[in-house]
């Protein structure tokens, strides 16, 4: 087991990583970080969501010298991702003040030149506006000592490689080259072979696994609505005793206060407590004074709980090991656990990972919607009314009440009762849609433009395959579908389309690159 001491960073990068709370390298940073620090060329190939940014981020940033030159040039294939991987980098380079700067297309290059005046260590860049300030010699590689390509079989798939290749050249031939994918098609091969000197080659597939028997279900959610989906999800399946995992410690505090803040009994373990703190934590888990531990990794593997009826992956694990022993913390003692894992459109990759390498069987279930656990609590509170009819001791209470009844209608009483009783439990609550305006759809539906269609060989089986593999839906989501010469229009039900759309809008079909916007009414009549 690693832990991030032993890479023996400097003080002010190790601060920066324990305040991102990150407890322990997942594998591709263990694997990773100790050949960048090294300087040897490195490929890095791992799914989205292994945290393949910080395993070079972190060596970069500990490498940096305090020149106000450009050090290290990081690509990657999209604005959002340049965005991305900058806001990591400045959290790891926060407390060594390393500047960093995303440069891409669509925002001002005037911003961008006066931003670089200013002396910039670490750049991160889409291929073409890269290219662009090269041209105008507004940056300068001269004095480069690392380069990244960040999802290079992405970049590569967009058609970048002619950009890469003229990057590359203006860059020192004695820099460090590293290369980060989550495959490894031969046009990636070629660009190593070609630009890497004896690069370590690093991946995080780990063959066989044997996991516990253990029902396992996954549900679809949504980045945005992540904290409404678990909440719903606890609701509806009566979770007693459920361990939830987070990926940092940031993020258990801040679960635990929002669950605390929606009225329920949890509490959160991590490596930042005091072991007298952790006894206390523990303590009222067991006692079930608490029904929801939220807890990282490494906080929950030293503990041994009975009767834990739910494992819930909140973040899902960052390798199928870790799954592993996340899930065998529920269904000790020959009871049957539930493990249950949510998994965002970004991560679907990673969970289809998963199930391979452990040969797990995980069954999709619909996040329930808003009114199925509306019902379902009316119920609950029905059944409890009745309950406390049958067991009697009402008397005290009819006391309590007293002429009321005269003044009032009893069942108006009944109502306020209830009312004060389940203390806004059973408020009107209304979905939070995911709102793609008029599309022109059927009803129910949401209609979508594709840009490719007959002319790059699309079927519709093709696009509903497409659209079940990479958005986890069920075929029968799929409606209409109209394949035009250069564009398609699909749609897709109401509930899987935001799914649907942030899987989908970039992405590739028959290995044609394939964008998709929600269509707009008019375009029908084309
Ligand atoms: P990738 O580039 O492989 O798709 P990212 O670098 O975007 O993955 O990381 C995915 C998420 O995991 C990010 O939110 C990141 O902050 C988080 N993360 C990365 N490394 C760790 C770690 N060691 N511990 C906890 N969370 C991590
Ligand atoms: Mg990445």
């Amino acid at each position: 087991m690693t832990s991030f001491e032993d890479f023996s960073l400097s003080r002010r990068v190790q601060q920066s990583i324990d305040e991102m709370g990150f407890e322990e390298p997942s594998p591709i940073q263990a694997a990773c970080i100790p050949i960048v620090l090294s300087g040897s060329d490195a490929i890095g190939q791992a799914q989205t969501g292994t945290g393949k940014t910080a395993a070079f981020g972190i060596p970069i940033v500990e490498r940096a010298t305090p020149d106000k030159h450009v050090q290290a040039l990081v690509l990657t294939p999209t604005r959002e991702l340049a965005i991305q991987v900058a806001g990591e980098f400045r959290k790891i380079g926060k407390y060594k003040r390393v500047r960093t700067l995303p440069i891409y297309g669509g925002q001002s290059i005037g911003h961008q030149i006066r931003a670089l005046q200013q002396g910039v260590q670490v750049v991160i860049g889409t291929p073409g506006r890269v290219l662009d300030h090269l041209r105008r010699g507004t940056l300068k590689l001269s004095h480069v000592k690392t380069v990244v390509l960040d999802e290079a079989d992405e970049m590569l798939d967009m058609g970048f490689i002619e950009d890469i290749e003229s990057i590359l050249k203006e860059t020192p031939d004695e820099r460090q080259t590293l290369l980060f994918s989550a495959t490894f098609p031969s046009e990636v091969k070629r660009l190593s072979g070609r630009y890497m000197k004896s690069p370590q080659h690093v991946t995080v597939n780990r063959g066989e696994m044997t996991v516990p028997l253990i029902d396992q279900v996954y549900y679809k959610v949504l980045e945005r609505s992540k904290l409404d989906s678990l909440c719903r999800v606890v609701d509806s399946e009566e979770v007693q005793l459920g361990i939830i995992f987070c990926r940092t410690k940031r993020g258990v505090d801040e679960l635990v206060e929002a669950l605390l803040a929606r009225g329920y009994l949890g509490d959160g373990l991590h490596g930042d407590l005091s072991q007298a703190q952790r006894d206390r934590v523990m303590k009222k888990f067991r006692d079930n004074d608490i029904e929801l531990l939220v807890a990282t990794d490494v906080a929950a593997r030293g503990i041994d709980v009975e009767n834990v009826t739910h494992v819930i992956n909140y973040d899902i694990p960052q390798d199928p090991e870790s799954y592993v022993h996340r899930i065998g913390r529920t269904g000790r003692a020959g009871k049957r656990g539930l493990a249950i894992t949510l998994v965002t459109p970004r991560e679907f990759k990673l969970l289809k990972q998963i199930e391979r390498e452990t040969h797990a069987k995980m069954m999709v279930r619909e996040v329930p919607s808003l009114e199925d656990v509306a019902e379902r609590q009316a119920e609950g509170w029905r059944n409890r009314i009745v309950e406390a009819i049958q067991s009697g001791g009402l008397g005290h209470y009819r006391a309590i009440l007293g002429n009321i009844i005269d003044d009032h209608d009893p069942i108006d009483v009944a109502c306020a009762a209830l009312k004060l009783a389940s203390a806004g439990e059973l408020e009107n609550q209304s979905d939070v849609d995911y709102d793609f305006g008029d599309t022109g759809a059927t009803p129910g539906m949401v209609r979508f433009f594709v840009n490719v269609g007959r002319s790059a060989r699309i079927s519709p089986a093709d696009l509903v395959r497409t659209i079940s593999e990479e958005a986890g839906v069920p075929g029968q989501s799929v409606g209409k579908i109209d394949i035009f010469d250069r564009f398609t229009f699909v749609e897709i039900e109401q509930e899987s389309a935001p799914f649907v759309y942030e899987a989908l809008r970039q992405s590739r079909i028959n290995g044609a690159r394939v964008n998709m916007e929600p269509a707009k009414p008019r375009t029908r009549t084309r």
